[in-house]
């Protein structure tokens, strides 16, 4: 039996390699077993590998089924949350090893990808914009900061009238332009991943979703045809954890994104929307994020849902957003709308932790998560092997339920969403 296919993406279009995974059948012994095979499971599996530990990795549909196969592609640097934000919340030192980290998820992300040789159209540059004339001191004054206090200099805040010939999108007043950040093709990345951990031996297993994970000196992860006993677990769902482990749960919320891709543009005009072909996204609440793709569609991400339902035509409801920026590509066909799952926290920082001694999870990378799921993965390898300080920088970082639980979480934020997305239209 197949199994169960990638949701219909330009990058499902896309991919470079198809590759299948067995169900798991019987029980099977291991070091470590991942739940999950998006990029906190599968990077995860490779530096589990990488330090010689067996891995059987459970997916419950198929490898980069998730957010890792439908997301846009941007690899941000540093943390979700502003470095100056940061420094009030836990300190300027704490402050300095969360940035340190996050860059280090970007040379992850780097070293991985030219390590295994993975083909994921990967592109250096980001240019952040903004609408509104009252942010661009803000802007400037982030510059300024991560140069004075980080030694950043691959930031530099960019003029209006630099950015009118950078991009031809409309009503910005300036942005910064960061050639630390990078972007590639998400599935095929996620891809090349799943092969890389297979290459190193680890035990990849599709169609296996885990039931039940019950705690004690051997873990007992169950799926419907088989059964892993595990020294330790890694829980990597993110926004598709569902009911699996409710005491995460309550700590994120699962929202929904949304993006289209154009027809394949000519030359001139995709030069014209994105002259130096970096990523692009604005400083909306739901923020809008844009690049272009490898054969040179508009992949556009903007819009979100906070119900369980994903809107009947995708490609309609984004491209209204699309076209407030670009009216010029009115007449543009839309060949594919698709939208994925993932997973928020409270104050947009990730969810690191130990639901037991030989329990541990990552989660909640707030829109942020091609970077630091992958180092996620790194860190959970190295706390397993028992080296658990850096972990442990991330793992400590302020957590905050959401009020109502798991079962009021959805309409007490949805209500908060809305009311933040309506600010955005209201400028
Ligand atoms: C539309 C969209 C755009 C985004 N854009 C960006 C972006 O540009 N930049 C960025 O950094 N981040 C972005 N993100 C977020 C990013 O994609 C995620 O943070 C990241 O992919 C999370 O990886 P993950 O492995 O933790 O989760 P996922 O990739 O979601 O993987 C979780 C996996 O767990 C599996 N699973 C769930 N339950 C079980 C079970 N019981 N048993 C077995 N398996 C199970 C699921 O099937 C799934 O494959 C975006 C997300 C979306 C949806």
């Amino acid at each position: 039996m197949q199994n169960e296919p990638h949701v219909n993406s330009w990058y499902a279009a896309s991919a470079n390699q198809q590759l299948d995974f067995p169900a798991l059948r019987g029980t099977v012994q291991t070091d470590v077993c991942v739940i999950g095979g998006g990029y906190t499971g599968l990077s995860t599996a490779i530096h589990l590998r990488q330090r010689g530990y067996s891995v059987t990795l459970l997916e419950a549909r198929r490898v980069g089924w998730g957010a890792s196969g439908r997301n846009g592609g941007h690899v941000g640097t540093g943390q979700r949350v502003d470095q100056r934000r940061l420094e009030r919340w836990v300190g300027r030192e704490r402050a300095r090893d969360l940035w340190q980290l996050g860059l280090e998820a970007v040379a992850t992300v780097d070293r991985l990808i030219a390590q295994y040789a993975i083909d994921c159209d990967l592109r250096r540059g980001n240019l952040h914009v903004t609408a509104r004339t009252r942010e661009t001191d803000d802007l400037r004054a982030e510059v300024e900061h991560l140069d004075r206090v980080y030694d950043f200099r691959e930031i530099r805040y960019v003029e209006r009238a630099e950015l009118a010939a950078m991009t031809s999108a409309r009503g910005f007043q300036g942005g910064t332009l960061n050639l630390g950040a990078r972007h590639l093709h998400p599935l095929n990345y996620a891809l090349g991943l799943a092969r890389a951990a297979r290459d190193l031996g680890a035990n990849l297993h599709e169609a296996s979703p885990v039931l039940s994970c019950k705690q004690g000196d051997r873990v007992q992860v169950t799926t419907g045809a088989g059964n892993v006993q595990a020294r330790f677990v890694v829980l990597g769902c993110n926004g598709y954890l569902e009911k699996l482990e409710p005491r995460m749960a309550a700590r994120m919320m699962p929202i929904n994104n949304y993006m289209l891709a154009t027809e394949p543009l000519p030359e001139v005009l995709a030069r014209r929307l994105i002259r130096d072909d970096v990523s692009m996204s604005d400083t909306l609440f739901v923020v809008n994020y844009w690049k272009l793709s490898a054969d040179r569609r508009l992949l556009f991400g903007g819009g979100e849902s906070y119900t369980r339902r994903f809107p009947a035509d995708i490609g309609q409801f984004v491209r209204k957003n699309l076209l407030r920026l670009y009216p010029e590509l009115a007449a543009t066909r839309i060949d594919y709308g698709w939208g994925g799952t993932l997973a928020i926290t409270m104050n947009r920082l990730p969810d690191f932790g130990r639901l037991a001694s030989n329990i541990y999870y990552a989660q909640g990378y707030s829109g942020h998560g091609v970077a630091i799921a992958t180092l996620a993965g790194k860190l959970l390898a190295e706390v397993i092997s028992g080296t658990a300080e850096r972990f442990d920088v991330m793992a400590s970082l302020p957590k905050k339920a959401f009020p109502g639980g798991t079962l009021l979480r959805w309409p007490a934020l949805a209500a908060g969403m809305l009311f933040y997305s309506l600010r955005d239209r209201l400028g």
